[in-house]
């Protein structure tokens, strides 16, 4: 299991050389069929995920008036004062990140607010939309521990096209790089989630159990079809699935000790990058089918005490 949980972690590591084996799909993102073209939406009639909403706007700093802004002092005929630098060239944008860097290579810029907003771009198969609660809910975690004076939306328009399968991790990687359609700029950092009919390949034992892998800088999947059998017992699809989407979040986040050394002591040792604390959503069973054998009713869908500690300590540049 360690192994397994590691490998799909590190899928970054393990599986990149490996080649595609399917062409790649196409996103087809279609049209909202009304409301502004520009507004996020969740397609399929749910309820629109697109909140840049109710995050309070997070107060900008007080910027200090230019230096050079003072009226111009009177000089008595002493020599003019050497004109002021004017407002020291602006600052360099930031970089954009690298959609195709390996997983927990962009947790500090998703997390710190030099890159301003979030969007978090869904593209799904027909059949494996998330519901509008579930995206409000990943969207909601966002919005709670990344500074991000731009806010957080989503826009789930994307479509994916092709039948239920296996996915091996080449599979998964190349039609999330065929799919994206926001690009990584130096305003918006973007979360893409990509949600497949069908499971990860069985023959696979880094992401046989997976209904979840986190895979790149930037990118994770789900597959929405491995919570049916386990929806009566843990609290209906959603409940599984708001917890899988913050897991995987998470992990692109750097949860947990990827990249950096908690002071907490928190990681299970079993299964790396896993929380011990079965309360959070960083718990190793989180993200696999056997999420049905150590939980009753809904799993934790939120981060932990622990893990918060960890990500303020990401955001403001401790870790
Ligand atoms: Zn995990």
């Amino acid at each position: 299991m360690a192994a397994m949980t590691l490998c799909a972690l590190l899928a970054a590591a393990c599986g990149p050389t490996s080649t595609p084996v399917d062409p790649p799909s196409t996103v087809a993102v279609p049209g909202a069929p009304e409301g502004p073209a520009d507004e996020p939406s969740v397609d399929g009639g749910d309820t629109t995920a697109a909140a840049p909403a109710d995050a309070p706007p997070e107060p900008a700093p007080a910027t200090p008036a230019p230096a050079d802004a003072a009226p111009a002092t009177p000089t008595d005929g002493a020599p003019p004062p050497a004109a002021t630098p004017t407002a020291d060239a602006a600052p360099p944008a930031p970089t954009p990140i690298d959609a195709d860097g390996p997983l927990a290579s962009a947790c500090r810029p998703l997390l710190q607010p030099t890159i301003p907003a979030r969007v978090i771009e869904v593209d799904a198969q027909a059949g494996a939309e998330l519901s509008g609660a579930v995206l409000e809910h990943l969207a909601g975690q966002l919005r709670q521990v990344a500074d991000t004076p731009g806010g957080v939306t989503v826009d789930a328009s994307g479509r994916i096209d092709g039948d239920v399968r296996e996915w091996t991790l080449g599979d998964i990687r190349a039609v999330e790089a065929a799919s994206r359609s926001i690009p990584q700029t130096s305003d918006t950092a973007v979360v893409h989630v990509v949600a497949l009919r069908g499971q990860p390949d069985q023959s696979d034992p880094g992401i046989a159990s997976s209904i979840g892998i986190a895979f790149g800088a930037t990118s994770f999947v789900v597959f929405p079809d491995r919570v049916d059998d386990l929806a009566l017992l843990l609290g209906g699809a959603d409940a599984i699935l708001r917890a899988v989407v913050v897991h995987e979040l998470g992990h692109l986040l750097c949860l947990v000790n990827l990249s950096y050394d908690s002071e907490i002591d928190h990681e299970d040792p079993e299964h790396p990058g896993h929380s011990r604390d079965d309360t959070s959503v960083m718990f190793h069973a989180i993200e696999t089918t056997a999420i049905g054998q150590l939980f009753q009713g809904a799993p934790p869908s939120t981060f932990g005490d622990a893990d918060l500690a960890d990500l303020e300590g990401l955001r403001t540049g401790r870790y």
